[in-house]
């Protein structure tokens, strides 16, 4: 079930390549002049795409949709021509295994932003280096012996040398191990322009396969673009768990039966007081990870501050409390790591006391109480039960606090 999850970013972009194969097949009904000019479309759609970039900011989407672009140019100007010709070869398999490798630099840059020295830097890098490999083949000399390494149609159905392959295997596999890491909709996108890429050099000598390829990657980034900022304004950017607008939007149809809960960290204001806010800070996002691991089908949203809502669609009060209890015991049994601040004090008695204060921060605990009400016909609105799980909320911090009341 949380593999699907893992995999669900992958449908839309996968459904974007699958579309423009299929269209492909139909592309021979148009006449030559419609051709021509959809020939244009891949640029026309890296346009849109670059506007979106410098719009949100996003420098990883940038290089890439510059660098693929690029990529077609290259085909469409240099690449026409039979790969029996060994300059046209050695292009062909340049591209093959730069495209993709530079890519995968893209996927480790930091998103600084676009407008700075990385994102201008960067993409005078990556055009300087298309143009180094669009006039390599002119030295054929020196990457004579490449074309033995990379023979051209060993398997009936693949053009592409089966190192090529290969190379496009490990990196697909790396970037679907970063999706699954680090859950994020660009890498989703990447990894299927990568199989998107590999398909183009694979099918290299059918008609219209780099127009409908580069169009569909082109598309690809847009979606991916768009995904992330929707997750920038869905997402708690701290904690990595959807926040108030997602949980405004899931209350708008919460279904006849629900339940929700109000989870609230205890005593967390002493705490920041104690130890600063960016430990508090790190406090915040393991109590959340916790609770992002609650099962029995709830969900958990940051509702704001240190306070966490949990919505349970289509299930009884009865069964919702175990869960609750167990994400509760969880929290109050762990105990907190807390990372060593990076600045040395100056002094060395200084550093000596912190050390020392370092060290009775070692293994501290946080606990949380939790209010829990359900839809009854009495509470008309979501807002109201969830008004009703903070009264229950305030009743378990007068209980004590570290404990579940429900209504
Ligand atoms: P109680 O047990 O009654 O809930 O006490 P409390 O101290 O947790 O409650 P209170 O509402 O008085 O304080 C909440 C504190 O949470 C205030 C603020 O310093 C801290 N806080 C809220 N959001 C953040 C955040 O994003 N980061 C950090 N570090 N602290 C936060
Ligand atoms: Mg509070
Ligand atoms: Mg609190």
């Amino acid at each position: 079930m949380n593999f699907i999850k893992k995999m669900s970013p992958l449908l839309i972009p996968f459904m974007i390549l699958m579309s423009a194969l299929w269209l492909k097949n139909q592309l021979h009904y148009l006449h030559d002049s419609y051709l021509v000019l959809l020939s244009y479309l891949p640029y026309l759609l890296t346009v849109i795409s670059l506007v979106l970039c410098i719009q949100f900011n996003l420098v990883r989407n940038l290089l890439s949709s510059m660098l693929l672009v690029l990529s077609y140019l290259v085909i469409q100007q240099f690449l026409q021509s039979s790969l029996a010709d060994v300059q046209t070869h050695i292009l062909y398999m340049l591209l093959a295994i730069f495209v993709p490798a530079i890519l995968i630099f893209v996927s480790w840059l930091p998103e600084r932003g676009v407008m700075n020295i990385n994102g201008v830097g960067y993409s005078l890098a990556i055009t300087l280096l298309l143009i180094a490999i669009s006039y390599s083949y002119h030295s054929t000399q020196l990457l004579s012996d490449f074309p033995h390494l990379f023979p051209l149609r060993i398997w009936q159905w693949s053009i592409l040398s089966p190192l090529n392959l290969l190379i496009f295997g490990l990196f697909i596999s790396h970037q679907l191990a970063r999706m699954i890491i680090f859950n994020q909709s660009f890498d989703a996108g990447l990894s299927v322009i990568l199989v998107a890429l590999a398909i183009n050099f694979i099918y290299f000598d059918q008609s219209y396969i780099s127009l409908v390829i580069f169009s569909a990657i082109q598309l690809i980034i847009i979606w991916s673009i768009l995904k992330q900022s929707h997750d920038m304004a869905y997402r708690d950017e701290l904690t990595g768990l959807p926040g108030r607008r997602a949980l405004n939007e899931a209350l708008k149809s919460p279904g006849r039966k629900y339940v929700m809960a109000m989870m609230d960290i205890d005593h967390f204001k002493k705490f920041n007081d104690k130890y600063g806010h960016d430990v508090g800070d790190d406090v915040l996002k393991a109590v959340a990870s916790k609770m992002s691991k609650i099962t029995g089908g709830g969900k958990v949203y940051r509702y704001g501050g240190e306070e966490f809502t949990v919505l349970f669609k289509g299930y009884e009060i009865e069964t919702c409390i175990p869960h609750l209890e167990a994400v509760r015991e969880d929290i109050a049994n762990y105990k907190l790591s807390i990372r060593e601040k990076k600045s040395r004090p100056k002094s060395s008695k200084v550093g000596k006391q912190k050390r020392a204060t370092q060290k009775s921060k070692r293994g501290i605990s946080v606990t949380i109480s939790i209010g829990v009400a359900k839809k009854i016909p009495e509470l008309n609105s979501p807002e109201e039960v969830l008004k009703s799980a903070d009264k229950a909320l305030y009743k378990a911090k007068k209980a004590g606090r570290n404990c579940l009341v429900s209504v």
